[in-house]
Parts: structure tokens; C-alpha cells; sequence
């Protein structure tokens, strides 16, 4: 296969130029703007939450959430281990420390019980409570977000909840990242939706918003000339960008449809394979399946997820492991960890496989078939 099968790449839907041009045609390029406000409006409206802030990343929604939550140097902030380093960059931004917390198995996202052990010793080892909570949705699988919020209102800290990769994914019915005190959401390349780049930050407290909106704009005071009583930040979305946001939104749930009938593809061609685990939807989940993963039992298989990987690279179809949990980052090493094993486990055993809505169905069927030539050769080798 000539052409390239990618992770996950941009998929226009056809309006984002438009959009653009509007734009261009109006001049309107800067981070001001009528595409902002309609992109902000687009998606409180379809998150069902009265406030958002389109800014120029996820990562920079994450960072004004902790600043509005007024996390300082040497306060500490719970964050999943598995996940992206996104998640917890900013809480090193403020100078403050994260705390890790590992993942359960169901979901693979942040375990409630492990949460409570960990601010419980927390406050024993430090005295204090952490300052805030940051929990992550990801691949698009909901966590158990209703057992973590119980958690953190047990012990009253704020939630801001990480769903960078779950814009769409709902839990109860009820839209991802309007269960916590904030939502954040991410439009980087590879991300259900894109902007080019961009990220929004959602709440249902108007002054925060209204405040974020203010750091990110470099916190310029009421006044005909540049009076700054904050420190500031130039972390809002320009026109130009929201204009493809506008565009990407109208195709969201087309994109989610195509998303979930990629993961049934694989689900049911795969299925039959044992030592091939996928991660189904529990209870009251539903999952925008937006990288599709599986578990490779190498006990099983016979293979590691590694030497899959390489085989469809050598097919030119991109695949990527698993999140490296955050507490084996060099960088990350030293701080506090509450683990389990289960994100090491996923780690070890897990794969993202080519996920792309605008891959064809042919190429979809060499991926296939790839993966069942390492399974079959294997398995029968042994
Ligand atoms: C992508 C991502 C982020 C960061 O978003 P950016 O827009 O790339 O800054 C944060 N958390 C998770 C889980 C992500 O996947």
C-alpha cells in the first residue's frame, strides 16, 4: 500500500472554508472576532453547560483552570497517571506538584477507590489537602466520573475534568466534561475534531469564564491604554481558527457515528481472536471511540504490541502504544504516585490502531488483515 493510513488525521467536513473566508474576507484575523463568540456558543449548546472560553490549546484550558482555582507553588494536584502530558504540564506551569493516581480496569480511566486512598494520605503525609483534581476521559471511554465527583465533594476538592479526547462521549446521558467544576476540551490535529490547534475550557460559573477570557487576553484592565493588575496570557483562539471550529461542529456527530462504526469494524472482525481484548462501553457509557485500542495478550498471541505496530508500519499504517503512564516519566519520576499496576499492564499490553474517518474501507481491510497474519502465523507457530 502506496498511501499512508494514519492514527488519526484532520477530516474536514466542507463548511470549515467557508468559514475561513468569511474571515478573511471581513479581516477579521485576529483573536477577536464574530467566529469566536458562534464557536463558543456552538459548544456550550451542544455540551448542554452555559459557559465556554475557546483558547488556543487544552493545555492552556488546563492551566487557567488551575489558576481560577488558585492552585500556587508547592500545592499539590491529583491527576490521572494514564493519560497525556497535557494533563499535568500545567499543574508544573504554577509551580505546584502532581500526584498521581492510577487507573481501574473497567474504564481504564482514574480509580475512585485509589483517589480517596490517595487524598487521605495526602493529608496525612502533608497536612493539607490537595488543591484540585484532574480527571481524564480517555480515548474517548467516559471514567467513572460520577464515583470520582462523590469522591472529591466527600473531601471537597474541585474537579476539573480533562476531556481532551472525549468531546461527544457521554455518561448517564449526560455530556463529558460538564460533570466536574470545569471541562476542558481539546481541537489539536489529531482530536475527533480540529481547529489546527485550540482547546476550550467549559463551567457552569460565569465569572470564571468571563475571567478566563480576561488571563487569556494578556489580562488587559478596563482602560484606553495598557493597564495590567494580573499577569497575563496570550492563550485565546483566533478568529481564523474558530471559523474551522464552526465548520468541524456541524459535522461532529457524523464524525462520532463514523468513529463508532470504525471500532464496531474491528470489534466484530476481531472479536473471535482470543488473547485480542477491546474495551467495551459498561454501563451507562457512551464512548465517542475515538482511537480505537485493544489489549494483545502475548501469552496468548504470541506477539507483543510492539512487533504489531512495526508490521503495519512496514505496511505504512500508523498504530501507537498506549499512553506511558506519567509516573514513569523521567521527568515525573520524583512525585508523589498512587499505583495499581493497571496503567503499567495497559501500557505494556495495548495498542491504538489506525482510527481515521477518512480512511477507506480498503485500507481498512489490509490493517485487518495485517493484524490477522501476525495472529495467525504466531498463534500456529507455537
Ligand atoms: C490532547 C490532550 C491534551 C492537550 O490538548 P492540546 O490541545 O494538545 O494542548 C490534554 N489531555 C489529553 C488527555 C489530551 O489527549
Amino acid at each position: 500500500m502506496k498511501e499512508k493510513i494514519w492514527l488519526s488525521s484532520p477530516h474536514m467536513g466542507g463548511a470549515e472554508v467557508k468559514y475561513v473566508q468569511e474571515a478573511f474576507e471581513t479581516n477579521w484575523i485576529s483573536p477577536v472576532g464574530p467566529h469566536i463568540g458562534a464557536f463558543e456558543t456552538s459548544l456550550a449548546t451542544y455540551n448542554d453547560i452555559p459557559y465556554c472560553a475557546a483558547l488556543s490549546s487544552g493545555t492552556a484550558a488546563i492551566h487557567l483552570a488551575l489558576i481560577l482555582l488558585g492552585v500556587k507553588q508547592g500545592d499539590e494536584v491529583i491527576c490521572s497517571t494514564f493519560t497525556f502530558s497535557g494533563s499535568c504540564n500545567p499543574i508544573a506551569y504554577q509551580g505546584a506538584v502532581p500526584v498521581f493516581v492510577d487507573s481501574e480496569r473497567l474504564t481504564w480511566n482514574m480509580d475512585p477507590v485509589l483517589l480517596e486512598e490517595a487524598i487521605v494520605d495526602r493529608q496525612k503525609k502533608t497536612g493539607r489537602k490537595p488543591k484540585a483534581i484532574i480527571a481524564v476521559h480517555l480515548y474517548g471511554m467516559p471514567a467513572q466520573i460520577e464515583a470520582i465527583m462523590n469522591v472529591a465533594r466527600r473531601y471537597e476538592i474541585p474537579v476539573i475534568e480533562d476531556a481532551a479526547e472525549a468531546l461527544g462521549s457521554t455518561y448517564q446521558g449526560k455530556k463529558l466534561g460538564t460533570f466536574g467544576d470545569m471541562g476542558i476540551y481539546s481541537f489539536n490535529g489529531n482530536k475527533i475534531i480540529t481547529t489546527s490547534g485550540g482547546g476550550a475550557l467549559v463551567a457552569r460559573n460565569e465569572g470564571w469564564i468571563q475571567h478566563a477570557k480576561f488571563l487569556a487576553t494578556q489580562a488587559r484592565d478596563p482602560a484606553p491604554h495598557y493597564e495590567h493588575s494580573h499577569i497575563g496570557f496570550n492563550y485565546r483562539l483566533s478568529n481564523v481558527c474558530a471559523g474551522i471550529g464552526r465548520g468541524q461542529m456541524e459535522i461532529l456527530p457524523t464524525r462520532i457515528e463514523q468513529k463508532r462504526k470504525i471500532y464496531a469494524y474491528y470489534n466484530n472482525e476481531l472479536k473471535n481472536f482470543p488473547g485480542i481484548e477491546f474495551l467495551p462501553e459498561p454501563e451507562g457509557a457512551f464512548s465517542n471511540r475515538w482511537l480505537t485500542t485493544v489489549l494483545l495478550d502475548e501469552k496468548i498471541t504470541g506477539f507483543a504490541p510492539e512487533t504489531l505496530r512495526l508490521a503495519l508500519d512496514a505496511e505504512n499504517a500508523e498504530s501507537r502504544p498506549l499512553w506511558k503512564p506519567m509516573h514513569l516519566q523521567p521527568i515525573f519520576k520524583d512525585c508523589p504516585a498512587y499505583s495499581n499496576g493497571v496503567s503499567e499492564e495497559l501500557f505494556r499490553q495495548g495498542l491504538c490502531l489506525p482510527s481515521g474517518t477518512n480512511t477507506t474501507e480498503e485500507q481498512f481491510l489490509h490493517v485487518i488483515d495485517t493484524i490477522k497474519r501476525q495472529w495467525v502465523t504466531n498463534v500456529s507457530v507455537r
